[in-house]
């Protein structure tokens, strides 16, 4: 059972809930294996994703997730809503929330967006990435993934690499990651490292093949251009040469050491095409994968909890 009726970030997740979200995800997995992939846990439920900012497997794992367990989905296509005649993100979401809606997935390119939008609905509201601020189902289904490949959640080291400082995926699983007892390794140039890095308990380095070293799992990210107002690489060139990842770069990791990319991927820039595709050290298409089975498990728990309340004001 989740403690919020919301998920806006793994922040305010503790250790137990995360293990209770990737027990039940496994449950998924499973049934998404099947040729019948269909159960109820979300019937008679209405779910609305309502994307601000591009995506394509985030928004079509959460509307197949909810159509898998029975929800009626709703894809909000928000360049053609009246948000483009200056009707605010609040107005709309209380037009919305009149419908009662039971589930709500929003993504927003500001971070703060989608926990400002909760405060005003009265359905579950799920972050799906706002702005460089968390994206809660990515650091959990990176956690699955990391878990099913490695055997476990803890103790391992694990290298994130690139732009951290724009991406949301970094801070997520980086509180991910450290709830769970893991060593948290930050490579990418000092410029695209967050202000106060030092604070972070993590480990810091601008040298991939320093790194590298020993690392169980190697997380790239993507350059987040639509977040830099200004020149923080000096070229793709140039940032290839040092920091996209390779297979000679990756020789430092552990033999073993699997390759994860959120996705979308620019090959050749953060990472050699090659190599992201030999499956025998990427996991990126698992990633996929597990990302329908974790929102699955999140919005089951989530609905939980609404008919866990429901009951609550009836008695
Ligand atoms: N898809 C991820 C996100 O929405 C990563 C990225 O865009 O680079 O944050």
């Amino acid at each position: 059972m989740l403690t919020s009726r919301h998920l806006l970030g793994i922040e305010g997740l503790s250790k137990q809930e995360i293990t209770a979200i990737l027990d039940l995800s496994e449950t998924y997995v499973r049934q998404n294996r099947q040729p019948n992939k269909h159960s109820n846990a979300l019937n008679g439920l209405t779910q609305v994703n309502m994307f601000f900012e591009a995506s394509t497997r985030t928004q079509s794992s959460f509307e197949i997730a909810g159509k898998r367990l029975g929800a009626d989905v709703m894809n909000m296509a928000m360049q053609a809503s009246s948000i483009t005649k200056g009707e605010t993100l609040i107005d709309t979401a209380m037009t919305l929330n009149a419908m009662h809606p039971d589930l709500l997935v929003v993504r927003h390119p500001h971070s703060g967006a989608v926990a400002l939008l909760a405060e005003k609905v009265n359905c579950a509201v799920l972050n799906a990435g706002d702005g460089q601020h968390e994206h809660p189902t990515q650091a959990l289904l990176d956690a699955l993934t990391i878990r099913r490949a490695k055997g476990r959640l803890h103790r391992l080291t694990i290298a994130i690499c690139g732009d951290i400082a724009h991406s949301r995926v970094a801070r997520s699983n980086m509180f991910l990651l450290g709830k769970m007892e893991n060593r948290v390794r930050l490579i990418g140039p000092r410029t695209l490292m967050p202000a106060g890095v030092d604070q972070l308990g993590v480990e810091v380095t601008d040298n991939m093949v320093e790194g590298l070293k020993g690392v169980d799992v190697v997380m790239m990210l993507r350059l987040q251009k639509e977040r830099m107002d200004g020149g923080f690489i000096p070229s793709t060139r140039e940032y290839y040469h040092r920091w996209g990842l390779d297979a000679a770069k990756l020789a430092n990791a552990k033999p073993d050491a699997i390759v994860m990319h959120p996705g979308p991927m620019n090959r050749g820039v953060e990472i050699d095409g090659v190599l992201a595709d030999d499956i025998n050290r990427s996991v990126i298409q698992e990633q996929v994968e597990m990302g329908v089975a974790v929102r699955m498990a999140v919005m089951d728990l989530l609905a939980r909890g609404l008919r866990r309340q429901e009951k609550d004001v009836m008695v």
